[in-house]
Formats: C-alpha cells, sequence, structure tokens
C-alpha cells in the first residue's frame, strides 16, 4: 500500500459521440494527471465491456448495441508501458431496470457523462504482468 494526498479535483463532461475510455484518457494526459481516482455517471448509445475468465486467463468481450445508462462508473489512473491507463468499470442499466457491466473497453459511444476526477500526489504506479492472475498489476515492491 501507498499514501497519498489529493492534488486537485476535475469535473467535466463528454461529448455525445465520443469514445468513453479513449476521451476520458485524451482529457486526463491534456491535464497531465498521472495518478488518481475517478467517478462517472451518465448514458450510452452502446457498450463495449470486458469480463476476465480467471480460468483461460483472458478477456472476453461483450457488446452492447443499445441505449444504456451509465449507473455508476470507478475507476483509477495509473501507468502500463510508460503510458498513462485508465482502468475503469461500469455498471450500467437498460430500460427494464436491470443492471450488468463489466471492465470498460474502448468501443463505449457516449451519450452524455459527467465526471470527477481526484489527481493524487505521490508515488507513481506502474502496472506489470502478475503471475498469480495473469493481469496487468500494480508493483507495489
Ligand atoms: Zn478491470
Amino acid at each position: 500500500m501507498k499514501e497519498y494526498g489529493v492534488k486537485r479535483v476535475f469535473m467535466g463532461r463528454l461529448k455525445p459521440g465520443d469514445d468513453l475510455l479513449l476521451s476520458l484518457e485524451a482529457a486526463l494526459k491534456e491535464a497531465q494527471v498521472t495518478m488518481g481516482s475517478l467517478t462517472l455517471i451518465g448514458a450510452l448509445r452502446s457498450a463495449t465491456v470486458g469480463y476476465y475468465d480467471q480460468d483461460k486467463r483472458e478477456y472476453l468481450e461483450i457488446k452492447y448495441p443499445r441505449h444504456l445508462e451509465i449507473l455508476s462508473g470507478v475507476g483509477n489512473i495509473s501507468r502500463k508501458d510508460g503510458k498513462l491507463m485508465v482502468h475503469c468499470h461500469v455498471t450500467l442499466g437498460d430500460s427494464e431496470g436491470r443492471a450488468f457491466g463489466g471492465h470498460l473497453l474502448p468501443g463505449t459511444e457516449v451519450f452524455a457523462c459527467e465526471y470527477m476526477v481526484f489527481e493524487f500526489d505521490g508515488p507513481v504506479l506502474e502496472r506489470g504482468f502478475d503471475d498469480d492472475t495473469g493481469l496487468s498489476l500494480w508493483q507495489l515492491t
């Protein structure tokens, strides 16, 4: 575990047609955020999320080609391969009020989205391959 202080807080909005993950990453790069957390709510025209199969050690891609609410999005901002990486999970809702979701992937089209970002001051965490899980996790040593 590492300790951080909150450095800056951002509140922003994405435009209809934006790719949720790629647009967030672009906005954070422009603001020069390196570490932080984020939350978001809004609505999507379509979504692409991943589900990590722990036995096969690979992500399955799930596509939802329909309008959905973003009931909740939570994520963190760190580095992978020396570049900014947003890791975000979303809970989505449909017209029947059912909820589902997953690991946010490119290919998710925004209808409306409001986000808050808390930038942290402290050691930069880099992701690296984790033998136990097959995932790219924070290297904390
Ligand atoms: Zn994930």
